[in-house]
């Protein structure tokens, strides 16, 4: 590993930020925590810390010494300044006199001595930091490290490798006893670079950022270099033989079974990784001794619990047995869980709440691994925890045996006091958990859709026959996107098939891409008909068909959402083309809601008219309102409300049908009020 400081980017960095107020001393601060951010090696998703001793001004003007330490929430590869606040430094000091501290109190103590009271917490391990005499002070669950000290006999390989450099400081969880023990520990050993915290990670120290900053690449290379001197034996195995099914066929019954009851889902997104690493490490013959052995960090076990779930091979054209052996398997996961829970729990002088059973992290033999989170952005999170896992465990297996912490230990911080305070606090969004796909969703109803389903929460992915324009919305808005032409069979189903693949499933799908074709009923082609039915009626059963199989393979029920047409109601003349298909697509919908009731479908539709960015364009606007005599705006709000209707209210009225959970086979005009095409 080598070291990425230039003197020019530190240079750059002091400039960037003198504007602003901020020191040279927090400038090279943000720089190097970014450096060890950058690099998924020495550090994960808000995992390490970082701090700089310095001065502030109060606001009478009086300098005052401060510790500017990481604060929860953010992550060391793109800090900034605000996300390293100033806490008084003697005050928190003095704590190293203490005998013991509660994590309550030291939390109380440390946000009072902010000084921004807006700022956020600073790190739990912020004493640790005060109570070290350097000026930068870094820390990482590098990779390397963590598979020298995952042994049985652990501090004595880092004895070997780093001598009298490193000191070394037997496991404590974070906290107060941490930071004491790691202080004592510096102080009768005040010649070395840093600290080794075993089966926990690293602390590198020194008077200057870069001192601090290289000195972790170099501690960090000496434990690569132990590892590349080290046999390469690693997972034997002997091969995972035969075919294994397609994931999309086989993650939607995966997702569904850990969902649980069909009748209260609890729905989580799936992600799925099949890295060399996470192939060795799955397809391993001792896969059930190292996978359960434990989490190589603390930190992980907040995101991954305390051991993955291992399942079946799924082979194709035995999804039965699959599920059954999954179902069995969860079942077993649930009952250890709350075996391992009501065993340590019997220990606490104040006795914690249970947290949910259900595995964040599933191993499959022959196919991967899988992350679980309630968005798609904590399944990846768990999902590259678990790569992590399987690379450190990996290298750790080469050395010796990987060992973690006791179990007693990763129960002490997967229930940690300050976790347990938090929980059911942040409310979700009404569609979290939900992947909600919407065809045509690059321009128009479709775009204000996806982004009204995107502010509820939902996972959504942008389909759409123009991939270009998908592909751009999607990364405006933050989402996924995928070609899909509804008017080709291999097109829909290959969407949704990537659909499972990415998320696990799809709970709803909003079928809205439609074009309109005109012609007197009497006169026009058999042809016109024919393409406008491909599209406004075809499409339709398409999306919906290959969307109700995934729902059904899941089990958790599902929600179809079709953009029909005022024309569905009350026909306009000369405009049968467009009409009839969506007519026929008004009734498609019933069906669905009476066919596919028993399975929890839901089946809506929105009845929408006199859209701007919808069927009318411009020129078609500019034309019918001069037909009537009327101003564009005259014609546009030329309701019973007098208002002109938008995309957004469309894409509104989907979300209502979308959170109402009882109703089906309904149709929700939107059209300021038109009593012609009034449903009866
Ligand atoms: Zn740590």
């Amino acid at each position: 590993m080598d070291s990425r400081w230039t003197g020019n980017d530190a240079q750059a960095m002091i400039s960037k930020y003198k504007d602003d107020g901020v020191g040279k001393d927090l400038a090279l601060r943000v720089y190097t925590s970014r450096l060890l951010g950058g690099d998924p090696r020495l550090v994960l998703h808000g995992g390490g810390n970082t701090s700089v001793k310095t001065t502030a001004r109060d606001i009478a003007g009086d300098e005052l010494d401060v510790l500017c330490v990481k604060g929860s929430g953010w992550d060391l590869g793109d800090i900034e300044p605000p996300g390293l606040p100033a806490v008084r430094l003697h005050p928190i000091r003095a704590l190293a006199a203490l005998d013991a501290l509660s994590d309550e109190d030291m939390v109380n103590v440390q946000r009072s001595n902010l000084m921004d009271s807006t700022a956020p917490n600073p790190s739990v391990e912020t004493l640790l930091h005060a109570f070290l005499p350097h000026k930068y002070v870094d820390h990482t669950h590098a990779d390397a490290v963590l598979a020298l000290t995952d042994q049985p006999n652990g501090a004595d390989i880092c004895a070997e490798v780093y001598g009298d450099r490193m000191a070394l400081v037997p496991y404590i969880m974070p906290g107060f006893a941490l930071a004491k023990s790691c202080g004592e520990i510096y102080a009768a050993n005040p010649g070395v670079d840093g600290l080794i915290l075993l089966k926990h990670g690293i602390f590198t120290f020194g008077e200057t950022a870069q001192e601090a900053y290289e000195r972790m690449i170099e501690m960090v290379s000496l434990a690569e270099a132990r590892l590349a001197s080290a046999s390469s034996k690693i997972f034997v195995s002997t091969k995972i033989g035969g075919e294994v099914a397609a994931a999309a066929d086989f993650m939607p019954v995966l997702r569904g079974l850990v969902a649980g009851p069909s009748d209260a889902p609890k729905r989580l997104i799936l992600d799925h990784r099949n890295s060399d690493a996470a192939m060795a490490f799955v397809n391993g013959d001792d896969i059930a001794r190292y996978a359960q052995a434990g989490p190589v960090t603390p930190d992980h076990v907040i995101r991954t619990k305390p051991w993955p779930l291992i399942i079946p091979t799924p082979r194709p054209g035995a999804l039965d047995e699959f599920r059954a052996g999954v179902t069995k398997a969860l079942r077993d996961y649930e009952n250890a869980y709350n075996a391992y829970f009501q065993r340590h729990n019997a220990n606490q002088t104040v006795p914690k709440i249970v947290l949910d059973p259900i595995p964040r992290v599933i191993l499959v033999p022959g196919v991967g691994l899988f992350g679980l989170g309630a968005s798609a952005k904590a399944a990846s999170i768990a999902a590259d925890l678990a790569e992590t896992t399987a690379r450190v465990v990996g290298q750790s297996e080469k050395l010796g045996r990987f060992e973690s912490i006791p179990e007693a230990d990763v129960f002490d911080v997967e229930y940690w006091s300050l976790e347990q305070a938090k929980l059911g606090k942040g409310a979700e969004k009404p569609l979290a958990r939900q992947v909600v796909a919407v065809t045509g969703g690059a321009s128009g109803i479709g775009l204000a859709t996806a982004r009204a389903f995107l502010a509820q929460g939902a996972e959504v992915v942008v389909l759409d026959r123009d991939a270009r324009a998908a592909s751009d919305v999607a990364s405006e808005l933050g989402c996924v996107s995928l070609e899909c032409d509804v008017t080709e069979p291999e097109s829909v189903n290959r969407a949704f098939a990537r659909i499972a693949e990415i998320f696990g499933g799809v709970d709803m799908a909003v079928s809205n891409a439609g074009a309109a074709w005109s012609g007197r009923i009497g006169e026009v082609s058999e042809e016109i008909l024919r393409e406008s039915f491909e599209l406004n009626f075809y499409g339709h059963q398409r999306v919906a068909q290959a969307a109700v199989r995934i729902m059904r393979a899941q089990g958790t029920g599902g929600a179809l959402l079709f953009n029909t047409s005022k024309q569905a109601i009350n026909p306009g003349p000369d405009f049968g083309p467009y009409g009839l298909p969506k007519a026929a697509t008004l009734f498609l919908m019933r069906q669905y809601a009476l066919d596919h009731g028993a399975d929890g479908i839901r089946s809506n539709a929105v009845n929408a008219d006199r859209i701007r960015t919808g069927l009318l364009n411009d020129d078609m606007i500019s034309e019918r309102s001069a037909a009537r005599g009327l101003s564009e705006s005259d014609y546009m709000s030329g309701n019973l409300l007098g208002r002109e209707v938008t995309a957004d209210d469309v894409a509104q009225a989907f979300v209502s049908l979308a959170l109402a959970e009882k109703t089906t086979g309904a149709v929700l005009t939107v059209d300021g009020g038109n009593i012609a095409a009034a449903l009866r």
